[in-house]
């Protein structure tokens, strides 16, 4: 019914009413608490129903700030997408000091890697760029407790499957697993078979 009875740390519920946000719309009442739980969650919803902002609470309520490691890993389809999470996760998470970074194609990798050296809590990022960091060891995978898959759909129907793949290997074995996405195709049922463990499913 309301953010405060979710149990999120104060200070993430200081950033969420700062930016805005009064009331959880349908999704971030059925989803952030089970996120915040630990658990894999597939959530079927399309843009437009607060999905972002359900899984940036549920990884910033999370993360340990006592540590500047890499704890989670958002993928996105676009460049356009994966900026708008960095800024909504560093919005929410302002008064947490979190820090976030969008990997994305098109952006100095130099520059990429300055910034990952320099310590993030969270990167956000279309898939060729990511793997090319991991590939690179300039985003160590070691720390990495969280990964997110927005739009799942669109991404496989860009092709980057094989991309997911290979960044998937790459993580710690225990990793907790969110998949957001509007449509369940094949592939997409495919990836949640695969990743994740006992997923709870939300529809909206
Ligand atoms: P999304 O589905 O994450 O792309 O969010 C769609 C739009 O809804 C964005 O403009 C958000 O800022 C807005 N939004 C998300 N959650 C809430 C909320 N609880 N209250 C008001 N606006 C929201």
């Amino acid at each position: 019914e309301s953010f405060d009875a979710m149990g999120l740390q104060e200070n993430l519920l200081r950033g969420i009413y700062a930016y805005g946000f009064e009331k959880p719309s349908a999704i971030q009442q059925r989803g952030i608490v089970p996120f915040c739980k630990g658990l894999d969650v597939i959530q079927q919803a399309q843009s437009g129903t607060g999905k972002t902002a359900t899984f940036c609470s549920g990884i910033l309520q999370q993360l340990d700030y006592a540590t500047v490691e890499c704890q989670a890993l958002v993928l996105a389809p676009t460049r356009e997408l994966a900026q708008q999470i960095e800024k909504v996760m560093r919005a929410l998470g302002d008064y947490l000091g979190v820090k976030v970074h969008a990997c994305v194609g098109g952006t100095s990798v130099r520059e990429d890697q300055r910034i990952l050296s320099s310590g993030v809590h969270v990167v956000v990022g279309t898939p060729g760029r990511v793997f090319d960091m991991l590939r690179r060891q300039s985003l160590r995978p070691d720390y990495i407790k969280m990964f997110v898959l927005d739009e799942a759909d669109e991404m496989l129907s860009r092709g980057f499957k094989d991309q997911i793949y290979d960044i998937f290997q790459l993580l710690p074995p225990k990793i907790q697993v969110g998949v957001f996405s509007a449509t369940m195709p094949p592939e997409a049922l495919e990836i949640t078979r695969k990743f994740m463990n006992k997923p709870v499913r939300i529809l909206v």
